[in-house]
């Protein structure tokens, strides 16, 4: 099938190249002119395992195409979908001001029946609206050209996105419109082999479904951030908690660790767009604000441990942290925990030596050159004459490290572990002050 998608961050990209190499011809589109010309150099603007194979296989192939142009881009697809950004506006609602701008632009060249798929995460109501740009757009220039307009919200993980992905969870299609639903299972079928994953339901209830999936997913991060501050305070261990409460099948291992609060583009966005959306229609979602509270404070966690370490004065000192992404297998900081923590220590005086394996670069971008802020390339430089060490980022390549080698190169010796990496007994086995999230020890 002959597909265009608008957007070229990761969910645009990454569904660009899965489409392509199930054998569609996938033209990508962005507003970006030198992300367009870096991918058809065939570098890869964001981190992201096994990207880049498919990404170059199928633009050599000539699968895969990528342009700013609009105008050939429409024309092209049978199915068009816009996967661009839906940032917080000042209010916490999501901003469509780039959702309703490609709907624009795709009725300014329509000229014949495409299903139009929005990909992006958007408030209930939002295919109406795309439905009605479009229609306006063509209305003007006096043509008369049908299509439909799908909610297909995306699911993928940051850092597993190719295999989400390849093999789906499930696969939402929002749509009254049959002609559209054969479409997008036709498209999607490659996807569906050995199982079924086709949920096929209205737009609205397609567009709070992956609203919902976020907020239930980020209550579960923030549930357990409560425990572990409970736990800390009656001298528990959340860990200990954690894997008691797992083994229960009806709550389950998945998603119930306690850390340094939940980062990215998703979750913080998504939980406060839909609490803005309820307090639209004149619910108050206490469970969602609550979410976002906790998380909030969460966040500073990390900062306000050292400070109390090193009795209120951070002056002079410098921090090594481990882990500058929002989360593993990523180079995305938006919103990440670290950025809170860096930012809190720089403020209290304190310099940060930072290694991660991937995010480094990003770091760059978003900060500049500074003197308070050194970026390693490895983990053990970055605790060169560094007073305390901080993880924020759980990585693999953080899970067991030398302790006795941290030991002998930190000055002060204290780990800060903002994921719960490390066993206490065995980083105070080896000389080393350990302090992490609810383990009945951090007050
Ligand atoms: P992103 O910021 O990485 O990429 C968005 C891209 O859209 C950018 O390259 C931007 O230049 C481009 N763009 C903006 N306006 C454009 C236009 N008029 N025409 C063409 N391109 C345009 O965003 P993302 O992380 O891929 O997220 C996209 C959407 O998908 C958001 O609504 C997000 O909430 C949702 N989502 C994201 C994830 C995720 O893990 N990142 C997962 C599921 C859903």
């Amino acid at each position: 099938m002959k597909v265009t998608i608008f957007g070229t961050g990761y969910v645009g990209l990454v569904t660009g190249a899965c489409l392509a190499e199930m054998g569609n011809h996938v033209v990508c589109v962005d507003i970006d002119a030198g992300k367009v010309e870096r991918l058809k150099r065939g570098e890869i603007p964001i981190y992201e395992p096994g990207l880049e194979p498919i990404v170059k296989r199928n633009h050599a192939d000539g699968q895969l195409d990528f342009t700013t142009e609009a105008a050939p881009a429409v024309a092209h697809g049978e199915a068009i979908f816009i996967a661009v950004g839906t940032p917080p506006d000042e209010d916490g609602s999501a901003d469509l001001q780039y959702v309703l701008g490609v709907a624009k632009t795709i009725g300014r060249h329509l000229d014949r029946y495409a299903v139009v798929v929005n990909k992006s995460t958007v408030p209930v109501g939002t295919a109406d609206r795309v439905r009605a740009a479009i229609a306006a757009e063509l209305a003007e220039r006096g043509a008369n050209v049908e299509f439909d307009v799908v909610s297909n919200p995306e699911f993928l993980k940051e850092g597993d996105a190719v295999e989400d992905c390849l093999r789906p969870d499930r696969i939402i299609i929002g749509s009254s419109s049959a002609r559209a639903v054969a479409v997008l299972r036709k498209l999607y079928a490659p996807f569906n082999r050995n199982h079924e994953r086709t949920v096929v339901m209205d737009e609205r209830s397609a567009e709070l479904t992956k609203y919902a999936a976020n907020a239930m997913l980020a209550t579960k991060i923030s549930f357990m951030n409560e425990i572990a501050n409970i736990a800390e305070r009656v001298g528990a261990d959340v860990e200990l908690v954690r894997q008691g409460i797992g083994a229960d099948p009806r709550i389950g291992y998945h998603f119930i660790y306690p850390g340094a609060g939940y980062g990215g583009s998703c979750f913080p966005k998504d939980v406060q767009a839909l609490e803005r959306t309820a307090r639209g229609t004149g619910y108050q979602a206490r469970l969602l604000g609550a979410v976002e509270a906790v998380n909030h404070d969460q966040k500073t966690k990390l900062f306000e441990l050292i400070m109390r370490h090193f009795d209120g004065d951070l002056r002079g000192k410098t921090i090594a942290l481990w882990g500058l992404a929002f989360k593993p297998n990523t180079d995305d900081m938006r919103e990440a925990s670290s950025r809170h923590l860096m930012e809190a220590l720089w403020a209290a005086g304190a310099r940060v030596q930072a290694f991660d394996p991937e995010a480094r670069e990003e770091t760059r971008r978003i900060y500049g050159e500074r003197a308070d802020l050194v970026l390693c390339e490895h983990a053990y430089e970055a605790l060169q004459d560094a007073d305390a060490l901080a993880i924020v980022t759980e990585w693999k390549a953080f899970r067991s490290p030398d302790f006795a080698r941290i030991r002998a190169t930190l000055k002060v010796q204290a780990i800060f572990d903002g994921r719960n990496l490390y066993d206490p007994v065995a980083v105070e086995e080896a000389g080393l002050a350990y302090y992490g999230i609810g383990r009945g020890r951090s007050l």
